[in-house]
């Protein structure tokens, strides 16, 4: 994880970089930040420029053996604590090491219920546990492997039970060369006692912005949706990520009942689906195109024998397996076809009643009685 990777926080990237650059780096550091403000991943970044090996003015290097390491999480001065259901009281953290780094590269912005899902669920009281903090204690005593420092990230403190109290000594008094980071999300459910041991890094929302810009540019959203979902996020990049799924599960409802209506030609219920469609609004209607597109695609694979490329949830692969039941290889083509004029034509402000009767009904078309459109290029099945 480099600086560069993160979105925003360009203040507080440059106040970790100075206390490198001062060498003023303190050894227990308390990262303070609201949930999807990316301060887990900005600790990351900020211990991996500080064992990187060929370092820029501003930003780890990103190639050297530390920092590849760093990348996957696998370096072995680099360690993690974060809460954890634990089934016995011997637990610790490293028995979910291999879903944590999964979770986290998957997603650098992750949730505790994000994070709860990742884990098995039975159990519900996921915490820090005294073995956990006497497991700590042991790594830290150790020298360092590799790197001048050894990094302990502890993400989400709050969840430290009151045994969290014996970690205060390697608090205070740390052994040489080692980083404690503490990333937490609420100051007041934190131990007093570890508060006034750490040194305070403020981490704060990230701007609507920065949120939009992540979504426009990394997610294919449109301008209009993505100032919308990151105003309503309210800087949470991970609620925003939330919101985007939940838009695109509409867009599911949406295509499915849609294919549904048009291959059993229900007239009624197709005009209902006119009727929605063009209340939509252009962008969310070349957005719901642009999915219906993909999932054709999708349909493509399965068709072709090559299901093991499918990318979908459950639900979604679950429809487009009977879909294609109603289905070719030039059909789809077909499908897709009309759906890409369709896109074309709503970004030239067709009227969209008439453009969504008329595409509904050469599905009905194709997929009813067989009738390709003129053009259609023809696929050697
Ligand atoms: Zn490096």
């Amino acid at each position: 994880m480099q600086f560069s990777d993160i979105i925003g926080q360009e203040e507080v990237k440059q106040h970790l970089v100075q206390t490198v650059l001062e060498n003023r780096v303190s050894h227990a550091q308390l990262f303070l930040g609201p949930e999807g403000s990316g301060s887990l991943a900005l600790a990351l970044a900020y211990a991996q420029f500080i064992s990187c090996l060929e370092p820029g003015p501003a930003d780890s290097c990103g190639h050297c053996s530390s920092c590849r390491k760093y990348s996957k999480l696998i370096h072995p001065d680099l360690h993690f604590s974060y809460p954890f259901f634990a089934k016995k009281a011997e637990d610790t953290a490293l028995k979910y090491l291999s879903e944590w780094r999964e979770a986290f590269l998957s997603n650098p912005y992750l949730n505790l219920n994000e994070w709860r899902n990742q884990l098995d669920a039975e159990n519900k009281q996921a915490n820090i546990n005294i073995a956990e903090c006497h497991q700590i204690i042991h790594k830290l005593s150790l020298k360092p492997f590799e790197s001048e420092y050894k990094v302990m990230i502890m993400w989400l403190p709050e969840h430290l039970e009151k045994e969290g109290n014996s970690l205060l000594k390697i608090i205070e008094e740390p052994a040489q060369k080692t980083l404690f980071l503490l990333v937490a999300q609420n100051q007041d459910q934190i131990l007093q006692t570890i508060i006034s041991r750490t040194q305070l890094v403020k981490i704060p929302r990230l701007k609507d912005r920065d949120v939009s810009e992540l979504l426009m540019y990394k997610k294919g959203v449109s301008e209009t949706k993505a100032s919308q979902i990151a105003y309503l996020s309210e800087g949470n990049l991970q609620a925003a990520l939330t919101f985007l799924q939940s838009d695109e599960n509409d867009n599911f409802q949406l295509f499915s009942a849609w294919m549904r209506m048009t291959y059993a030609d229900q007239g009624g219920t197709i005009l209902e689906f006119v009727d929605k469609a063009a209340k939509l609004g252009r962008e969310n209607q070349k957005n719901f195109l642009r999915f219906g597109i993909n999932m054709i695609r999708e349909s493509v694979l399965i068709l072709s024998g090559a299901s093991q490329l499918v990318h979908l949830s459950d639900a979604e692969l679950n429809f487009i397996t009977n879909f294609s039941r109603f289905m070719d290889l030039q059909k789809a083509e077909a499908i897709s076809g009309e759906l890409e004029k369709a896109h074309y034509h709503v970004e030239r402000n067709a009227n969209p009643k008439i453009l969504f009767l008329d595409v509904s009904l050469q599905l009905v078309k194709i997929l009813k009685f067989n009738t390709l459109p003129a053009g259609t290029q023809y696929i050697q099945n």
